[in-house]
């Protein structure tokens, strides 16, 4: 089949990768001109199964409600009347409880191992290099409570650690 990518960032090459190892016929398009000059440029590049806590939580409420009026937070939002951003904020502050915030970092840690064996596979089949660092990640938390709350997110994930890495589903390998 002949099919056309829009978009040169990780989830357009990486589509356009596995499709063209399918053996269908594949051209990418990118506005511009070199691949990864949008969102995949200036991202951290963590794909860390321990930073899989969701962002979506009770404290993320309270820095959502404050980066509307503080600008000089990390995380910023800008309140505009655009009827996707207010959908989307909505569902957002509906992720934001105990509950979902379990649930969802159980996902992504499924997710984060999965896309971390991915990475692999398409290194080992490829020999393109990432900058990958194996060496942990260092977090400082200025108070007690968020300590806290840092540490009991953890220690969720390290509980589900294991059976999630033996449970999730194997990259497909090059055809
Ligand atoms: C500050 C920051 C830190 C992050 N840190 C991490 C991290 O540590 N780990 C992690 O896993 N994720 C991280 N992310 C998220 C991650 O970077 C994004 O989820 C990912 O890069 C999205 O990739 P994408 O291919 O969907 O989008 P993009 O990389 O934005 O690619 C979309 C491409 O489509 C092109 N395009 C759009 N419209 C058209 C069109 N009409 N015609 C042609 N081309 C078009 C754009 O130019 C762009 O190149 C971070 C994001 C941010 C903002």
């Amino acid at each position: 089949m002949k099919i056309t990518v829009l978009g040169a960032g990780v989830v357009g090459t990486a589509a356009a990768y596995h499709l063209a190892a399918d053996g269908h016929e594949v051209t990418v398009i990118e506005r511009h001109p070199e691949p990864a000059r949008g969102t995949s440029q200036s991202n951290a590049g963590l794909v860390s199964p321990g930073d899989a806590t969701a962002w979506a939580s009770p404290a993320a409420l309270k820095t959502f409600l404050r980066g509307l009026y503080n600008h000089d937070l990390g995380i910023k939002v800008r309140l505009r009347f655009d009827p996707y951003f207010i959908a989307w904020s909505l569902r957002f502050l509906r992720q934001c409880t105990r509950e979902r915030l379990r649930a969802n970092s159980r996902v992504k840690l499924r997710l984060v191992l999965y896309s971390r064996d991915c990475i692999n596979a398409i290194s080992a089949d490829t020999g393109i290099r990432c900058d990958e660092r194996k060496k942990g990640i260092l977090y400082f938390f200025r108070s007690q409570h968020s300590f806290d709350t840092g540490t009991d997110n953890y220690r969720y994930l390290a509980e589900h650690w294991a059976a999630d890495r033996d449970r999730r589903p194997r990259p497909a390998g090059r055809a």
